[in-house]
């Protein structure tokens, strides 16, 4: 497991919340759309703090970070995610072996 915990990446996840935060709260519906949840599409609440419920917010990455370490701290593979969503995904691919997290998978 390549999972590291650096404060770099503590401070990219602050930044990505208030990102997806500010996008949630835009009047333009095209934004708001940005800050929603990539793998259901639902709006995730960023009223409450992130990894709290299972409808917060979650970091998540386009390309597994078990299959893809280097691309753990890339800006351009980060995704807003339901912390919930968050874990199906990873016990999906847990259960079946599968490679890469993939984005319709019900
Ligand atoms: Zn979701």
């Amino acid at each position: 497991m390549a999972r590291t915990n650096t404060r770099r990446m503590h401070a990219l996840r602050d930044e990505f919340f208030l990102e997806g935060q500010t996008q949630s709260r835009s009047t333009d519906p095209t934004i708001r759309a940005l800050s929603h949840c990539w793998r259901c599409r639902q709006p995730i609440d960023y009223n409450v703090a992130p990894h709290s419920t299972d409808d917060s917010h979650n970091l998540g990455h386009y390309k597994n970070v078990d299959d893809f370490p280097e691309l753990q701290e890339d800006r351009d593979n980060f995704r807003h995610e339901h912390r919930l969503c968050n874990l199906h995904a990873g016990k999906r691919m847990h259960s079946l072996g599968l490679g890469d997290a993939v984005a319709d998978w019900w």
